[in-house]
């Protein structure tokens, strides 16, 4: 039977960076100019928190889908890849 996006989310495993590889470049523009500060919707890794005035960045849980380059309106987050041999890593089913 086939897995659900939650169980293969299980299959996956990092070797997380001691820095992250994502930056918030100005979080006034996600108070000020992202209505519902979307990344922490669209990520499927819930590596984006909203807390009081401050976006917190999970980078270890990142999935390095990629989407966070593209899906934020503002231009306001920084994304490399990990540096070699660290980040997510994918085990098949
Ligand atoms: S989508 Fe971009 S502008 Fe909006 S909250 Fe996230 S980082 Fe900030
Ligand atoms: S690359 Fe994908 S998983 Fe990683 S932070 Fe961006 S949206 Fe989230």
């Amino acid at each position: 039977m086939a897995k659900t996006i939650e169980e293969k989310q299980y299959l996956l495993r990092y070797n997380a960076d001691p820095k992250s590889h994502l930056t918030i470049l100005d979080h006034n523009k996600c108070a000020t100019q992202c209505e519902g500060q979307i990344c922490t919707i669209f990520c499927p890794g819930e590596v984006y928190k909203w807390e009081g005035d401050r976006m917190f960045v999970g980078y270890e849980g990142c999935h390095e889908c990629g989407s966070c380059r593209i899906g934020c309106p503002n231009d306001n987050i920084k994304w490399e890849y990990p540096k070699g041999g660290h980040g997510v890593v994918f085990r098949l089913a």
